[in-house]
This record gives structure tokens, sequence and C-alpha cells, in this order.
């Protein structure tokens, strides 16, 4: 099985390790660096019917940059509702939510969706490529929208698109490709704005396993090459690839498990 050929880190890796968050003896966890993302006492309520649902009751994590991070927890503990603020899809009830040193809690949508298309890169279960664009066409379109001229878009996409391993399939169309490269051109899509944080919600949840192992071998990478992976799952053996583990009960944190894998 060939591997994704991911770019080697700029900078050599014991620098870009040293900046990042530690264990230390006492179980907190600091960082010489700040955080890149912060919920401080975040709450969501959702009124719908007679009673409020409280779907996030007072979440305080701390997402530092160049961590790999898997939020897990049972069905209706929040992560949606957790991964939707995270991602500016939506903005808590209370608390405040520092992203890369900005509060975007109570931000009105025009400026969440410029921080958002800024700084988040959504990969989802299902692939979201437009079927009658190649590789390469489906990965500039943020581009597009940023306002990119041709040439750099183009090569802005091939350059995305070796960072997955498929510098040779940059012509082909989505049903040309078998499912965990079309979730690789789907993670290029992310990648090619350049965000903070890569954000996947149950990014294997439409692969068999082999592409599975596949999709998980390319975020293990694009990790070991500096980016912030945030991934939500409900299978423990892919949560337990990411370096540490967060899990949701009843929305509330529970806890943390590092270097699972
Ligand atoms: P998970 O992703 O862990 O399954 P969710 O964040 O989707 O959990 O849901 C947490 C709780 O919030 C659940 O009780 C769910 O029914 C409720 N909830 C989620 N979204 C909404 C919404 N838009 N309106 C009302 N209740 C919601």
């Amino acid at each position: 099985m060939s591997g994704p050929n991911v770019s080697p880190p700029v900078s050599s890796p014991g620098d870009r390790y040293s900046a990042r968050a530690e264990y230390s003896t006492n179980g907190q966890y600091s960082s010489p660096v700040p955080p890149l993302v912060e919920f401080q006492n975040v709450w969501k309520t959702y009124v719908t019917g007679a009673e409020p649902v409280h779907a996030l009751r007072g979440v305080s994590i701390k997402v530092f940059p160049g961590e790999y991070i898997s939020i897990v927890g049972p069905s209706g503990s929040g992560k949606s509702t957790f991964m939707h603020i995270l991602g500016c899809l939506d903005t808590p009830t209370s608390g405040r939510y520092i992203l890369a040193g900005t509060d975007v809690s109570q931000m009105d949508e025009e400026h969440l969706a410029e921080v958002r298309n800024r700084r988040i890169g959504f990969v989802f279960q299902q692939f979201h490529l437009l079927p009658k664009l190649s590789a390469w066409r489906n990965v500039e379109l943020p581009l597009i929208y940023a306002g990119v001229d041709r040439r750099q878009r183009k090569l802005l996409a091939m350059q995305a698109l070796d960072q997955v391993g498929l510098t040779n399939r940059v012509s082909h169309l989505p049903n040309q490709l078998s499912g965990g490269q079309q979730q690789r051109v789907a993670v290029a899509r992310a990648l090619v704005t350049q965000p903070d944080v890569l954000l996947a919600d149950e990014p294997t949840g439409n692969l068999d396993s082999r592409s599975s192992n596949d999709v998980m071998a390319m975020l293990d990478a694009l990790h070991r090459s500096g980016k912030t992976i945030v991934l939500i799952t409900h299978e423990p053996d892919v949560a337990a690839a990411a370096e540490r583990i967060m899990r949701f009960r009843d929305g509330r944190f529970v806890g943390q498990q590092q270097d699972a894998a």
C-alpha cells in the first residue's frame, strides 16, 4: 500500500514539537504557546419545545497548535453541538469561545462566516464533491470564493492534492476515484485555504476498512507535518489514532486520555 505523499515540515520536527502542549506531572496540560481554540464555560441551550435542552453544559477545553484530538461520546452527548461552535457554524448561548486569540462568541453571522472561511477546514462523512468537476477543480472551489486568481488557484490546488498523496489523480472525476481517494480530495479542498484547524466529522463513516485506514494514515501524516486536527468519531479505533481523546457525556466534557495511539 502506498502511503500519502505528505510534504515534510518546513522546520525540523524538534522545533515544532517543542512548541506543543505537554502534560505536567500533576496531569495538567500546559504549553509554551497560547491555545488555538479555547472554550471557557460554554453552554448551548436549544429552546424548541416546552423544556430547554442543554446540549453543552459548561464546557472548558483548550486545543493547542499542532495537536491531533478526537472527540468521542455517546449519541446525544453534545459532540455535534461542540463541533458546530468550534467550526464557527454556531455561537454559544453563554461562555466564551476564543479562536486564535479572537473572541468569536458573540459574532454576527457575517463576521463568523469570515472567520470560518479563513480559519476552519471542514471534512464530513459525505465527501460533497461536485461530480462533474475533476479533483483539482473541486479543490480550487474555496479559492474561487476567496477571490484568488486563476493561476494561483491551480497551483494551490495541485499543492493540496500533493499533500494528500493524489498527485497522479488530479484530473480524475470523483466517480473515477475510490471512496478513500474521494475523501482525500475532500481533505485537500479543506486544506487549500490553509486553515488553522482541520475539523473532521466522522471522516471514515462512509468508507470500508481499507479506505478508512488509508484516510487515517493521511490524517496522521498531516498531523506529523504540523496540522491541527479535531476529529469527531464514534469508532474507538479511529479515535485511538489521535494524540488526545476528549470524552463528552450529557453535554459535559468528562475527561481526556493522552497518547492513545
Ligand atoms: P451528538 O452529536 O453527541 O449526538 P448533539 O450535539 O447532536 O449530540 O445533541 C446534544 C443534545 O442537543 C441532544 O439532546 C439533541 O437532541 C439536542 N439538540 C441538538 N441540536 C438541536 C437543535 N437544533 N434543536 C434542539 N435540540 C437539539
